[in-house]
């Protein structure tokens, strides 16, 4: 099995945290997305162990909320010690209505409304992460009317490309997100930033990229980090008290992808960390990271229930399923690969290779392609592994598919977390 929470019973089930999926998926229905609240924490503690071990006091993993966005998540990552970054007034929303204290949350976003900016402020977010000269100003005079201090973190390109796909590329110089160093306008919304009196600049944020399994990139994006700190600093005093890495570990979709080992990266970002703030003659810094990914994709799976089959003599074998792009939309976007399993057949040999479209009209909706299954028949359970990030969270109602349930796991037990969109909730709001 991909990960140590799976197995396999006696007949063939697959299990997950002991609790088997076929019977989950008589009682809940498909497609079904299930979470192991288990994992989830086990995820964590990578994170928070690793934070205590290395890091300086004060540093602070955030789960990146965009990845898995549901009230049911935040009690579990506040009690792990987590903040939380959000990049939206309705992941605000969430967040704060699951009793998330607003000040560990961390405000993104590359166009926060005006009234989203006031959402936040009169929420009391903790801390605002400013993507632009415009809303660094729409900030700067919102706070101003409340007569408050906003703390603030700029957010940065770095000028990286740490070769992840072009979609999940964040760092480098040419992106809609942050104010590049390379181009000397880091500099200049520094120094409007500290101008500002409402505001309190605490650092720098920068975000590189997504499904990074090499340290290399994050040690790199230190260096110029504190590169520009060290600018900075000589050219207005200022020196940052945080700085936030981002998110972007990798986790293995597919039995050949690598694995990530957190606390040894996190370890080799903290010699990094320390000996360029030596090097540099910076003062010490508190480090945020913003692991989205690498907390929930593999603490979740979705099930569907096989439908139509057909071999297109001389091309392929597809199997549909009852969900696809509207609860899975990767592929479409990504062409990302997934590991696929029969779920109530694992005794059996999968020798009969096809391609999992989804249901929807569209040619580009497909889960994943030139898998190995016992061959399939009408009814079969299939499950996709590694679904629990960017899948819920990105899901749609295209050809009016109502929106999967989300059951989680708790020790093995199951809770129906999210339930199944009706059709009724289709037309609610018309
Ligand atoms: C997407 C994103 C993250 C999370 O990235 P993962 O690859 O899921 O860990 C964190 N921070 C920011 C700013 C992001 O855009």
């Amino acid at each position: 099995m991909l990960y140590e929470h799976l197995s396999v019973s006696p007949e063939g089930h697959l299990l997950m945290d002991g609790a088997d999926t076929v019977l989950l998926a008589q009682e809940f229905g498909t497609p079904l997305y299930v979470l192991s609240e288990d994992r989830v924490r086990e995820n964590c503690r990578k994170y928070t162990e690793a934070f205590r071990r290395y890091l300086p006091e004060g540093s602070r993993p955030l789960y990146a909320g965009k990845a898995l966005c549901f009230r049911g998540i935040y009690p579990v990552i506040e009690s792990e010690g987590f903040g939380a970054d959000v990049v939206s007034a309705g992941e605000i929303y969430t967040a704060l209505s699951a009793g998330f204290p607003a000040e560990k949350l961390v405000f993104h976003g590359s166009n926060k409304t005006d009234a989203e900016i006031s959402f936040g402020l009169d929420n009391r977010v903790g801390t605002f992460v400013v993507d632009n000269f415009a809303e660094l100003d729409a900030l700067s005079a919102e706070a101003e009317k409340r007569g408050v201090v906003q703390d603030i973190l700029l957010r940065v390109t770095v000028g990286l490309d740490p070769h992840t796909l072009e979609a999940i590329n964040t760092g480098k110089v040419d992106s809609q997100f942050g104010t590049p160093i390379e181009t000397g306008a880091a500099l200049r919304i520094l120094r409007r930033a500290l101008s500002k009196k409402s505001l309190n600049v605490l650092g720098y944020h920068s975000h590189i990229g997504s499904m990074i399994f090499d340290p290399q990139p994050f040690l790199d994006q230190i260096d110029r980090l504190l590169a520009f700190s060290a600018e900075g600093y000589r050219a207005t005093g200022y020196a940052p008290a945080v700085l936030n890495l981002g998110g972007g570990f990798g986790v293995p979709y597919i039995a050949s992808d690598p694995k990530v080992d957190i606390g040894g990266n996190i370890q080799k970002i903290s010699e990094h960390l320390a000996a360029g703030l030596e090097r540099y003659g910076l003062p010490p810094v508190r480090i945020l990271m913003e692991p989205g990914r690498s907390i929930v994709a593999d603490a979740g799976l979705t099930l569907y229930t096989a439908g139509g089959l057909k071999t297109i003599e001389g091309y392929r074998s597809y199997v549909t399923v009852d969900g696809g792009m509207t609860d899975n939309p990767r592929y479409a976007l990504y062409r990302s690969s997934y590991t696929v399993l029969s779920a109530a057949r694992l005794n059996e040999a999968a020798d009969f290779k096809c391609t999992l479209a989804g249901r929807c009209c569209e040619s580009g909706d497909r889960i994943a392609e030139n898998i190995l299954l016992p061959r399939p028949v009408r009814g079969d359970l299939l499950a996709v592994l590694t679904t629990g990030a960017y899948n819920y969270s990105m899901a749609s109602n295209y050809n009016r598919i109502p929106r999967a349930a989300l059951v989680m796991l708790s020790g093995g037990q199951p809770r129906l977390a999210v339930k199944r969109e009706t059709f009724r909730d289709l037309i609610a709001r018309e």
